[in-house]
């Protein structure tokens, strides 16, 4: 198991929580609120893994029993409480979380509880935690994890040290992408953007079969807007309206061309092309459209977005952009 350096982004987190580990100020209680896919779970197994290390240090050394006993999932005083239903019941905390807690450490200095989706609390569940938090006994650590910090109530949230999981920096997104998926730099730099920079959704998008398919289906699209007649107005719409769950994605690759198109009749040798590998397609393409033609073509593409997000008829939406989208490239002929 490594340590923090693994982490992409929250450096803010990570030094604040070195800083307690260093000075012996560690809280009982964390609550970690952000994205899911930021990195949450990973930095409570590296903070566990740290704090229950038998060398001590601000980072677990890798070597000592308890490492290996945290690499493999088996440390027997570090906790991950889960539950089958759709909410966190007051008995899973109980059975999970205050009972035990009551018990000393098996083996390590702390007894540690990871409670992930913790928003699933119900309020029974949340007023059963609260008494552990009241009381914790002197070994005892509890980490809430959490992507809605809403949910809680005022009194569990005034006994926790809150720790936003920002999005990570799209460099540290990007590098990680490169090191991690061996991606080719300007891949990863559109995998990060598409992914907001969240790097488990980056990680997962990077994996996705489905996004390399979908990209290339954009390209042909967008390359074939110049001579789209009414018979392939009708066959792209029938397709996007097909795929309406996957049209976002559709429409955010779409945004991402046309801003390529944007960069590099800007600055032709300078742009740095999230679509690279289509270049010379890009070189081409951009002489036929004006910046206010490309302008607009955002403008279409972020209002059937609007659209959509309203639950407005998509057919009908999808054909309006594209006819709009086609005029524009034929005034240009007139
Ligand atoms: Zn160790």
């Amino acid at each position: 198991m490594n340590g923090f350096e693994q982490v992409v982004g929250h450096k803010k987190v990570i030094a604040h929580l070195q800083n307690a580990i260093r000075n012996h100020t560690v809280s009982h209680a964390y609550l970690f609120d952000g994205e899911d896919g930021a990195g949450k779970n990973l930095v409570a197994k590296v903070l566990a893994a740290t704090l229950q290390c038998e060398a001590g240090g601000t980072e677990p050394c890798g070597q000592c029993r308890s490492c290996l006993q945290m690499d493999t999932g088996n440390h027997p005083d570090v906790f991950w409480v889960t539950h089958e239903k759709s909410i966190l019941s007051v008995d899973d905390i109980r059975t999970q979380l205050c009972d035990p807690m009551s018990i000393l450490p098996y083996s390590g200095p702390k007894k540690i509880f990871i409670v992930d989706e913790a928003e699933k609390m119900n309020d029974q569940a949340q007023n059963a935690l609260l008494k552990t938090l009241e009381e914790p006994p002197e070994y005892g650590l509890i980490i809430l994890l959490t992507n809605n910090s809403e949910t809680f109530l005022q009194t569990i949230l005034s006994r926790v040290v809150r720790l936003p999981f920002l999005p990570a920096p799209h460099e540290d997104v990007v590098h990680f992408l490169m090191e991690k998926k061996k991606l080719p730099d300007y891949r990863a730099g559109l995998v990060a953007m598409l992914a907001g920079d969240n790097p488990g959704r980056a990680l997962a998008l990077s994996e996705s079969e489905e996004f390399q398919a979908q990209k290339d289906e954009v390209v042909s699209l967008m390359k074939g807007l110049r001579n789209m007649g009414a018979e392939k107005r009708i066959a792209t719409t029938k397709t996007l309206v097909e795929r309406k769950a996957d049209l976002p994605d559709y429409l955010d690759l779409m945004l991402v061309w046309v801003r390529d198109l944007l960069y590099y009749k800007a600055e032709p040798k300078k742009a740095r092309l999230m679509f690279a590998a289509e270049k010379d397609a890009i070189a081409e393409e951009s002489e036929y459209y004006t910046f206010e033609t490309l302008s607009r073509f955002v403008a279409e593409i972020e209002e059937l977005r609007a659209k959509m997000k309203a639950n407005v008829n998509p057919e009908a939406s999808v054909w309006t952009m594209l006819c709009h989208m086609a005029e524009q490239t034929e005034t240009r002929y007139e």
